[in-house]
């Protein structure tokens, strides 16, 4: 099939015209050139695009358009967190300002059931929510599924990751069969397979780029760094940079550590993660988007769903345990064709990690991860390293996405840091085991991603492997 190069290629619903005119939508993005006119056309559709692509828009477009034309009745749209929830809800929002009989509803934990109820009432065309309120809300009988035609489940991988699967059968099995659905996914594991074979009919694939590749134009660095030394190289690097940033940490403790910290250096922050209430997390989202604040320090739960052209940098303070979470953070910038920028500090423990990370990127290890390793292994450690003198108190620094890395093998004092940094990591995570997924599934507390923080917090050092 020939892309289309255009939106008049489709036979989208006329208002659609004004409204793509209205928000400056000129041409479509691959996944939307791709996407439409399956929808349109009445598919089941398994798609994986890169993050900030305009996926949102290509599954919201085409269903839009079959509702105004009559075609389409009722359509449910599941999303992992209630901020990619509310992010389909803003972009529905705006595709509908020109035809506001279309009517959207959000049903996301946090908020009161009685005011959902209320819309739901009403029986809008769409229905976009998180899996365990609308299973609620369909147990309660407030969201009955039988006049929905159209499924849409969004970053399904993510939703596995949090353990999902049993409430998005649940839900599945309320909708009538023969519904059209959709399914989006950043990634393509064996899971999403199995999924998308119980759960769609005969899907044709749409596969845009990669889908272990973050958009190009992100600029990634790493400064590699010690425990001790994190926080005064974070304030350093943020001193040092222009534009809104989001700080990525691991978990709910560290969040807050790190939002006093720059707090305490003069910085407008907010945060970001599961013990927020919803008010306060919608909040924290709408300064970093009107600019009120520059910072928003958040766990995972802000790595997907999360629109705002103007975030420049992504810090990730620590890895993310899921390597593919690091796609998903630094996607936060570069949004709709944009340049960014993403750097992350790493601390000896996590050298490992972030070289798993590095060679799903770049298919490779990072050369100075090499040096350092075999440096480390050499018998005549001691004797090469007094050679090699650390630069920045031990941080190197790699630039760009082109792979430009950082000059010389790592330093004794690097390699001797680890048993204190280890030691202060342990400190640093004290009581922290918060989970960053505030949708946590009430009969299957230990998903996979608790599994692996778990397993991170008892090792201390990175897991090996996928
Ligand atoms: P998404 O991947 O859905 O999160 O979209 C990423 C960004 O791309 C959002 O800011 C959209 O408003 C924007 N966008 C989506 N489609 C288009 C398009 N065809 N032209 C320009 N911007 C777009």
């Amino acid at each position: 099939m020939k892309p289309a190069a255009n939106f008049s290629d489709f036979q989208l619903s006329p208002p659609l015209s004004d409204v793509l005119k209205k928000i400056g939508y000129k041409t479509p993005t691959p996944v939307q050139a791709q996407a439409i006119p399956l929808i349109l056309e009445g598919k089941d559709v398994l798609a994986t695009a890169q993050t900030g692509t305009g996926k949102t828009a290509a599954f919201v477009l085409p269903l839009l358009s079959k509702i105004l034309a009559g075609e389409n009745k009722r359509i449910l749209i599941v999303a992992p967190t209630r901020e990619l929830a509310e992010q389909i809800g803003r972009v529905l929002e705006e595709l509908t300002s020109l035809t506001p009989s279309v009517k959207a509803c959000v049903i996301i934990g946090g908020l009161a059931y009685q005011n959902q109820i209320r819309a739901l009432r009403e029986n809008p065309a769409f229905v976009i929510g998180t899996p365990g309120r609308l299973l609620d809300q369909i147990e309660m009988g407030h969201l009955k599924l039988q006049e929905f035609t159209t499924l849409v489940m969004d970053e399904a991988d993510r939703m596995l990751d949090m353990g999902f699967e049993p409430q998005m059968k649940a839900i599945v099995a309320h909708l009538p069969s023969g519904r059209q659905s959709l399914l989006f996914s950043a990634t393509f594991p064996s899971a999403i397979q199995r999924l998308a074979h119980s759960f769609l009919s005969q899907p044709v694939r749409v596969e845009i780029g990669a889908t272990t590749k973050p958009v190009e134009a992100i600029v990634q660095d790493v400064i590699y760094t010690t425990g001790p030394e994190k926080d005064k190289t974070l304030i350093k690097q943020i001193d040092r940079l222009a534009g809104s940033i989001i700080v990525f940490t691991r978990t709910k403790f560290r969040t807050e550590h790190v939002a006093k910290l720059l707090s305490e250096a003069g910085h407008e922050v907010v945060r970001l993660h599961g013990d927020r209430t919803q008010n306060q997390r919608s909040k924290a989202i709408a300064a970093l988007r009107d600019e009120s604040a520059r910072i928003l320090v958040a766990t995972d739960i802000a790595a997907r769903g999360i629109d705002i052209p103007h975030i420049q940098h992504v810090i990730n303070y620590d890895l993310p345990i899921e390597e593919e979470d690091y796609i998903h953070r630094i996607g936060r910038t570069a949004r709709a064709g944009g340049k960014g920028h993403s750097l992350s500090l790493v601390i000896p423990e996590e050298v490992k990690h972030w070289a798993r990370i590095y060679k799903m990127i770049h298919g490779h290890y990072p050369e100075e991860v090499l040096k350092m390793q075999k440096a480390k292994n050499s018998p005549t450690r001691t004797g090469q390293s007094q050679k090699e003198k650390p630069s920045a108190k031990g941080a190197k620094r790699e630039h760009g996405k082109k792979g430009k890395h950082a000059k010389g093998p790592a330093t004794q004092k690097w390699l001797k840091t680890d048993s204190s940094n280890a030691k202060s990591a342990r400190k640093n995570k004290g009581g922290s085991a918060g989970n960053a997924n505030e949708e946590r599934p009430l009969d299957k507390p230990q998903n996979r991603a608790e599994r692996r923080k778990s397993q991170f917090k008892k090792n201390s050092a990175p897991r090996r492997g996928r």
